[in-house]
């Protein structure tokens, strides 16, 4: 029995659905012969800072990247402690490394996976000089209390809003609630691009300057360089798709919220813990990963069935290899090694029909009644024929 698998992604068919314009943006820009800058840049940077609310935005280019130049432009450097959730993608801290800085890895909140606000309290140090909350997942960190924080220490707030384009936080967008924001348009982010892409966000002019001087080797003017930049530039083409992907963002991420509902009503009643929303706001689903304590027979089980799951993330940063120096130990960060052993991302993408997400949901059901002596009852259309 040979049944059509269902991945974390789909992107041949969001291709197939925008390709015509897509060809046509990417046709324009090969007849231009403009690679580098030009309107798609400064279209994409004003669409952006106005639908997330920012006065500036900038375009780089990767999420890493936007990471790197706003602490370059804070003036984060040797000696300075960069506060980062250990749960996240490694270029949160990778990011704070590369300046010369020092990453210092703090516990997550069990229910959301993201900063808890009381450990970055114990975290700050005389030598702190910015937070760095993760959006994980596509649902906002609790950015008043990190605020707060930052405001009694004199801390900079960079939110790393990799997954989380579109979420909101008590009515403001994320992206728009610190003093630098990153996004990242790797192709399986919410707002994904044709290649590596990112997007700094801020409400201030002087670190917009900067940013953007950094972008270009610290030119301030024409050949005239006063510090040492990069080459962070987004590349023309992506921007123009880009534009024509966000036309869809909306609509993508509906379909997003539509399948994280589905999931939560078949899968209500199984012995795993489902995605918390807190109620300062709301969730993108850049994921929607769920714990198991059966997790990697669970993964084993879905996989035999043709559903690919993801583990987002196996291992906490505190526990890599390249931070072994700092010192933290197994158990030091109890909430997130737990987690990183328990969590499963489901396929969740605007492209999922919502017979693919019964199949998974099913298919789920069917490995807990396994597990159990006894059969489920209850669920109308529970059974699987697998
Ligand atoms: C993807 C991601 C990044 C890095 O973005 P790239 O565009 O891949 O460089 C940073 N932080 C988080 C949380 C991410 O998910």
């Amino acid at each position: 029995m040979q049944k059509r698998t269902i991945g974390p992604l789909d992107l041949a068919a969001e291709y197939e659905l925008l390709g015509d314009d897509i060809r046509s943006v990417v046709d324009q820009v090969l007849t231009s012969q403009h690679f580098i800058g030009g309107p798609a840049i400064a279209e994409l940077e004003a669409a952006l800072a106005t639908r997330v609310g920012v006065k500036h935005s900038i375009a780089v280019t990767s999420g890493t990247d936007a990471l790197l130049c706003s602490l370059m432009a804070l003036g984060i450097g040797a000696g300075d402690e960069v506060i980062v959730p250990t749960f996240t993608f490694f270029a949160t801290a990778g990011a704070v490394a590369r300046t010369g800085a020092t990453p210092v890895f703090v516990d997550i909140d069990a229910a959301t996976f993201n900063l808890n606000p009381a450990k970055v309290s114990q975290a700050v140090t005389s030598a702190t000089k910015a937070i760095m909350p993760v959006h994980l997942f596509g649902q906002a960190a609790d950015m008043d209390a990190i605020n707060d924080i930052a405001t009694k220490h004199k801390l900079k707030v960079v939110e790393d809003a990799a997954q989380a384009i579109g979420a909101v936080y008590k009515d403001r967008s994320v992206g728009s609630l610190g003093d630098a924001a990153c996004l990242s348009f790797y192709p399986t982010k919410n707002l994904g691009g044709f290649g590596e892409g990112g997007m700094i966000l801020t409400n201030n002019d002087a670190l917009a300057t900067r940013m953007r001087q950094l972008r270009n080797h610290g030119e301030t003017t024409r050949y005239v360089h006063e510090f040492v930049g990069g080459n962070f530039r987004l590349d023309t083409m992506k921007a123009a798709i880009l534009l024509v992907k966000l036309r869809h963002l909306d609509d993508f991420t509906k379909r997003r919220q539509a399948v994280a509902d589905q999931y939560r009503q078949s899968l209500a009643d199984m012995p795993l813990t489902l995605p918390t929303i807190a109620p300062e706001g709301n969730m993108v689903y850049h994921q929607f990963s769920i714990l198991s304590d059966q997790r990697d027979a669970l993964a084993a089980y879905l996989r035999e069935q043709g559903v690919h799951t993801g583990i987002y993330y196996p291992i906490p940063l505190h526990r890599q290899k390249c931070f072994e120096s700092l010192g933290y130990k197994v158990g030091s960060m109890p909430t997130a090694e737990r987690v990183c052993q328990q969590i499963l991302s489901l396929p969740c993408h605007p492209m999922l029909s919502e017979e693919d997400v019964e199949r998974v949901a099913s298919n789920i059901r069917t490995f807990y009644d396994r597990q159990s002596s006894k059969p489920r009852t209850g669920q109308a259309g529970a059974t699987c024929s697998s």
